[in-house]
């Protein structure tokens, strides 16, 4: 575990070289105003030449389709490893990411979790730290902590355990101490607590789950405790090496996003809402594209796919090539693209620099921070 101390953060390094570069065009007024330097653009064309990463991809099967049609496509991915309580259980699903990332140690890595259900245990924080440590060296590189913990666990009271809560923090200091980075899905899209009138896309779904429906059971945490709870655990842990899945369930707003991100410097986000984030460009491209440059260094692509067993593996891969490759053409290109239900927008055409740390550079640091 020592290799990591010695690890400079890497969100820290772009501002210590800013300030004590003597050359820095910001210190030095005898440069002049600098150069304006081009910006260069990749094309569709160069999808399969530049390496990418999938930082949020979920293996249910020990098949290997999946990570080969990865590896045709030039990318490399995290597979996530959670505490779900339906499809594949956890203890299998960790099973299949041992197994396939032993297959296939240069194509993937997995993220480990821990299980809830001894909560009311007195050793609970032990015991986790426990099984992380035997799952690290098992291989996995970093840790998921999934919407159970918000959403369904409650105390011996029966009131519900928030990822805030004091009993985690053992387990969190564990993670912090040892550079070891977390993924938190926390909450749900704030459309979850809306009517179904109001939702931008999950209308669909909500009205057919209306069990899953928050905005039926007000007896639950509101979107707020999810989104502050999640805050708060930032705020006490503020080395944390974390990526927010799902935009750090703050999809529907770009501004209530930038807001965490200038507030928590290790935090990050993946992507794996792409309707939304098309949303937000129909609406204000220009807008959408200089978030995007602004926080380069904190947005990491990830498409959240389940990867189940295929009897047809070259229709797995025309699928997942048809996906990656309709995302890469979004963030490379300005061409046009149809969001069903709201009208066309076009793509965010992001300069190279920019789409090599969302796809790629970013993913590597984080991961490369981890002492495991
Ligand atoms: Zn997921």
């Amino acid at each position: 575990m020592n290799k990591a101390i010695a690890i400079i953060s890497a969100s820290l390094l772009p501002i210590s070289l800013l300030v004590l570069s003597p050359v820095s065009p910001v210190l030095d007024r005898s440069a002049g105003p600098p150069a304006k330097v081009a910006e260069s653009y990749y094309t569709v064309k160069d999808y399969s030449t530049v390496k990418k990463f999938d930082i949020h991809i979920h293996l249910n099967t020990a098949q290997p389709a999946f990570v080969k049609a990865a590896e045709k496509d030039n990318f490399t991915f995290l597979d996530i490893v959670d505490d779900r309580p339906f499809g594949v259980p956890r203890v299998e699903q960790e099973e299949i990411a041992v197994l396939q990332t032993r297959n296939f140690p240069k194509q993937m890595a997995f993220a480990t979790t821990f299980p809830v259900a001894g909560w009311n245990d007195r050793d609970f924080a032990e015991k986790t730290i426990a099984g992380l440590k035997q799952s690290f060296a098992n291989g996995a590189k970093a840790v998921k902590i999934w919407k159970n913990i918000g959403m369904d666990l409650r105390d011996t009271n029966g009131k519900f355990v928030m990822v805030d809560d004091p009993r985690l923090d053992p387990i969190l200091d564990y993670l912090e101490k040892n550079k070891i980075p977390l993924i938190g899905h926390n909450g749900e899209p704030r459309d979850c607590w809306l009517p179904l009138e109001k939702m931008t896309f999950s209308a669909g779904y909500y009205g057919s789950h209306p069990e899953y429906h928050m905005y039926l059971h007000p007896e639950y945490p509101s979107y707020d405790d999810q989104v502050n709870a999640r805050d708060n655990m930032l705020k006490k842990h503020p080395r944390l090496q974390f990526v927010g899945a799902h935009m750090g369930s703050l999809e529907w707003s770009l501004d209530e996003l930038a807001k965490r991100l200038d507030l928590y410097p290790n935090m990050r986000v993946d992507l794996s809402r792409m309707p939304f984030i098309q949303l937000h460009t129909l609406q204000n491209w220009q807008k959408t594209h200089d978030f995007f440059v602004k926080y380069q260094d904190r947005l990491v692509y990830g498409t959240d796919r389940q990867v189940n067993v295929a009897k047809d593996s070259a229709a797995l891969e025309k699928n997942v090539h048809e996906e990656w490759l309709s995302d890469w053409k979004f963030f490379v290109t300005d061409d046009p693209f149809s969001l069903p239900a709201y009208g066309n927008l076009k793509g965010l055409k992001l300069p190279k620099e920019v789409v090599d740390k969302i796809y790629y550079k970013n993913a590597q640091k984080w991961l490369a921070a981890g002492a495991v």
